[in-house]
């Protein structure tokens, strides 16, 4: 069993929920890295049962609001000496630009070409978006 300890400097990304681990692998192209990076699915978990989590020996930019899309149960630690320095928890973002497409056809961002699509957090709970051009409700599924 791989622990926190095996990293000296650098970020664990917990309580992925399982399945999720090598969505967010691929999305942080952890799979072309050239430092040590491990992916660990189906862990067990005192909080949820079970989990996956990826180490990352290495101290790189994360989008914390396109994580916190994918998987709003998501904690991030960030390792120094071996220690957790600081511990995020990720919630759905109040606002995703460019990551969901208002489906529309009367939207702007289906008329023309080139316009971020931009969505706002209605509901928390929810998972309910809408698109700030129309108002088109997006659901979220996790
Ligand atoms: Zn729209």
């Amino acid at each position: 069993m791989l622990n926190i300890n095996s990293i000296t400097k650098g970020i664990v990304i917990d309580h992925i929920k399982p399945g999720y681990g090598i969505r967010i692998f691929e999305y942080l192209k952890l799979d072309k890295a050239n430092f040590t990076v491990a992916l660990i699915m189906n862990a067990t978990s005192r909080k949820y049962g079970r989990k996956d989590m990826i180490k990352i020996e290495n101290v790189i930019d994360l989008d914390l609001a396109m994580l916190g899309f994918i998987d709003p149960n998501i904690t991030v630690n960030i390792i120094e000496d071996e220690k957790i320095i600081e511990k995020i928890n990720l919630s759905l973002p109040e606002r995703v630009e460019g990551i969901i497409q208002c489906k529309n056809p009367r939207c702007i961002t289906s008329e023309e070409r080139g316009i971020t699509h931009k969505f706002v957090l209605l509901d928390e709970n929810k998972g309910i978006y809408k698109c700030e051009y129309c108002d088109q409700i997006y659901s979220w599924e996790g």
